[in-house]
């Protein structure tokens, strides 16, 4: 202490150093910590064993939510901040990445070399990172300031591919926000049984090794691995720069890094992506029906990793809502003024209003309350009449939420569009009741009437309108939402030509990628052989992957259907996309189609990029139900085998023969494996198993004093759903999300469906899809579903 030698004691989680003499508030002392450990969390220690002979050696560490204490004896809360200096002594041929700049790099003799990091910016304990191990390298730069991104050993020439959009989206986000991309450098290290998507460690990044898709499957995705990367790039600003104060406000860093995606989306991508993104959010965060009666800023939860989802796609949603309703140049301004105001400081939500206020003269007062501080989101029962003498449309809207707890009657003003054989007009409405009718203008009869067009406020809508309205609406709204919206309406109209036939055309015409896979699913899920015609002949001339997929998928659809069964087991065989060769083996398997378990089995047997098609195999044989499988799957679940397809025939082990004790018991076996994503899967499988002689192993994991992030919810999630009697079904979302891409994600509070008898069958086939979904969009997002943490 101040340089003399000090008094010190030690309990399980504080280091006590006493005054030497006594002291007042605001006195300053120096106290310097020799100390040796072995962190039991919050540094890991990815090395080669004898299952994995060949992994390169990593090292790196992961400080959210409160993590950082393991290894490092500091005051560990995010409402300080700190510079730092990391001294780090690795074999010669290592690479270190942390913090800040690199000072130096020099030899330490016997075959070690020192590397010296320095952060002179401060920030918060949590975003502190130190990484080490052998990488491959590749340097970029943006204004002069150090771009590099790091993969694993081996796999450096997947960084560019998935990576090199990086230095345009500083560009992006430097002016947008009118302040510079605010760090010494920007690192991106990809490391193998990340325990998260994406950490946003501030100059230093590190994300999950899933990331670095393979070449050969890398262009498949429309927007490759951009919603992650620009997301973590967001919070360099937001979560970095400006920091929440408490756990309570965490939107503050995640709902701003989520709405970051948005923007590089619609720079990038165009309008009709970042349009999809949004609308698609909408509907995923409406199924998280766990997440509607929660306010976004919540202090009611035990642990500081218990947060929820709504700091993820709802937050992002409503600063989204906000931009529109205040314009795009107010908002930026303001968001300007926020992070100027607060640079280097942390924040609480008051905060944001306050620059909101400052920079734009509009208090936002009431928008947070029923937002933020508020729950649930207006669903609005819509239609209208026509009054052919005033000329008039009486728009009639309803809000038909249950009010209860935190959820309110909505405040939102709303853009009406009218269409007449003279064209669109649009219509500003301030909707604040429960009940409300709205007298319009319309020279003669509306040809469209779109509520809320272009979907800029988080609903849900049941617009009673006639089946040739949404037909035109197809046809005819600008926006992919008034599209999508459309689409999802006439879904609901059963056997009839005319729709089935107007969906096909959107499936192969509509100028939205989104809109068409929409259309496919569509067409899935109303049945019958005209749907499954325009499939079929839209398969010969799609060309995108995403489309493909989407096709395949809806075809999963159709039951004892001899000449689609062929199709799809052709497809497994050879497709131009390897996304549709994956769905045609899930579907497969979904259907239980005759003989597909010689397709499986072969598919699973040959190679493809990454085993691509191997894991979607051992995943089908999950869905397909024949017991027959599970010695393949118990090959393929133990060590030694890659962990993706361990993960995969993990998950689906926990489907098969259930009343087999010993199949439990080798699944529970995986649970204390230090692999992340074995361990996430084995904890899912052991809940999607539904045998109680699991719950002992699982309640013994939770003693562990190794769970990092995530791990505590998702455990006691699985241990709930076992102790319900004929329970839960598996939960859409959490369920297989770390299936075979290790970014966690969990089911613990999460919905799942209801066990009540009627509609099981398709309720779950219907959580099928979710999760086939899911699946996809967590392979390129970091994890944004309870309790996620980035
Ligand atoms: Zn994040």
């Amino acid at each position: 202490m101040n340089k003399a030698p000090a008094k010190f004691e030690t309990s399980a989680d504080k280091l006590i150093i006493p005054l030497p003499t006594p002291a007042k508030a605001g006195d300053k002392f120096d106290a310097a910590i020799r100390y040796e450990g072995k962190p039991s969390k919050g540094m890991y220690f990815i090395l080669p064993d004898k299952d994995y002979p060949d992994r390169p050696k990593q090292i790196w560490t992961q400080g959210e939510s409160e993590d950082t204490r393991y290894y490092l004896p500091t005051y560990d809360y995010p409402n300080d901040r700190l510079t730092t200096e990391t001294i780090l002594t690795v074999p010669a041929s290592w690479i270190t990445v942390s913090n800040g700049k690199l000072i130096s790099v020099t030899d330490a003799g016997k075959g070690l070399k020192t590397w010296y990091w320095k952060e002179s910016v401060p920030s918060s304990t949590y975003l502190i990172t130190v990484v080490a191990g052998e990488f491959d390298e590749l340097k970029d730069t943006w204004h002069g300031i150090a771009v590099t991104y790091y993969a694993p050993k081996g796999r450096g020439d997947r960084l560019a591919i998935n990576y090199s959009r990086t230095p345009a989206m500083m560009d992006l986000f430097s002016k947008k926000l009118g302040v510079d991309y605010p760090w010494e450098k920007y690192a991106q290290v990809m490391v193998d049984d990340f325990v998260a998507g994406g950490m946003e460690n501030s100059s230093a990044t590190t994300n999950s090794g899933t990331s670095l898709v393979h070449p050969q499957l890398a262009p498949e995705y429309p927007a490759g691995q951009d919603a992650l990367i620009s997301h973590e790039l967001g919070h360099q600003w937001f979560g970095d720069l400006v920091t929440c104060k408490d756990w309570g406000d965490i939107w503050l860093n995640e709902g701003f890094a989520t709405f970051m995606e948005t923007v590089w989306s619609e720079a990038h991508y165009g309008k009709d992506q970042a349009d999809y993104e949004r609308w698609e959010r909408a509907r995923a965060w409406f199924d998280s029906t766990n997440l509607w009666s929660k306010p976004v800023v919540r202090h009611d939860f035990d642990d500081s990793s218990e947060f929820d989802g709504n700091v993820y796609d709802k937050s992002g949603w409503i600063l989204h809502m906000l931009r529109h309703q205040i314009g795009e140049d107010a908002f930026y301004r303001g968001l300007k003024h926020y992070l100027e105001a607060n640079r280097g400081k942390n924040v609480v939500t008051a905060d944001f209003a306050k620059a909101i206020e400052e920079a734009t003269h509009v208090n936002i007062d009431q928008f947070l309350g029923q937002w933020i501080y508020g729950a649930g989101a207006p669903k609005f029962d819509l239609s209208y009449t026509y009054d052919n003498e005033r000329h008039q449309v009486a728009l009639t809207v309803k809000q038909t939420q249950n009010i209860e707890g935190r959820v309110g009657v909505f405040r939102v003003p709303v853009e009406v569009e009218i269409s007449t054989a003279a064209g669109p007009k649009l219509y500003n409405i301030a909707v604040s009741k429960d009940k409300q009718t709205f007298s319009l203008p319309a020279q003669s009869a509306p040809l469209m009437v779109l509520f809320d067009k272009g979907g800029h406020v988080l609903k849900s809508a049941e617009f009673h309108k006639e089946k040739k309205e949404w037909l035109y609406q197809l046809k005819n709204a600008s926006e992919v939402a008034d599209r999508g919206d459309a689409v999802v309406a006439l879904g609901k109209i059963k056997g009839d030509d005319e729709v089935v036939a107007v969906l096909g055309d959107t499936l192969r015409g509509d100028k939205a990628w989104g809109v068409r896979v929409t259309a496919a699913s569509t067409l899935g899920q109303i049945g019958g052989a005209a749907a499954s015609k325009q499939l079929l002949e839209a398969l010969d001339t799609a060309k995108e992957a995403a489309v493909r997929n989407g096709i395949v998928k809806a075809l999963g659809n159709f039951k004892d259907d001899a000449a689609i069964v062929a199709r799809l087991n052709s497809i497994a065989k050879e497709d131009r996309s390897y996304r549709a060769r994956a769905a045609a083996l899930q579907a497969l398997g979904s259907l239980k189609a005759p003989n597909a378990f010689a397709t499986l089995d072969a598919a699973v047997a040959a190679d493809s990029p990454d085993g691509f098609l191997r894991n979607a195999a051992l995943r089908a044989f999950g869905s397909f139900g024949d017991d027959k499988a599970v010695p393949l799957l118990l090959q393929w679940s133990a060590a030694g085998k890659p962990i993706e397809a361990r993960t995969a025939a993990i998950n689906s082990l926990g489907r098969l023969q259930k009343d087999n004790k010993d199949i439990t018991k080798q699944i529970a076996s995986y649970l204390t494996e230090p692999h992340f994503p074995v361990r996430t899967a084995a904890i899912y499988a052991l809940g999607a198993r539904g045998d109680a002689t699991a719950i002992p192993a699982l309640e013994a994991l939770l003693k562990n004093d190794d769970l990092s992030i995530e791990m505590v919810p998702m455990i006691k999630g699985q241990i709930a759903r076992l102790k319900k009697p004929d329970g839960a079904k598996p939960n859409p979302r959490g369920e297989e999300g770390q299936e075979g891409d290790g970014e966690g994600g969990s089911a613990s509070e999460k919905p799942g469906a209801s066990d009540d008898s009627a509609g099981v069958t398709q309720r779950l086939d219907k959580l099928e899809r979710l999760v086939q979904e899911m699946i996809e969009r967590l392979k390129t997002i970091e994890t944004r579903l309870a309790p996620p943490k980035n």
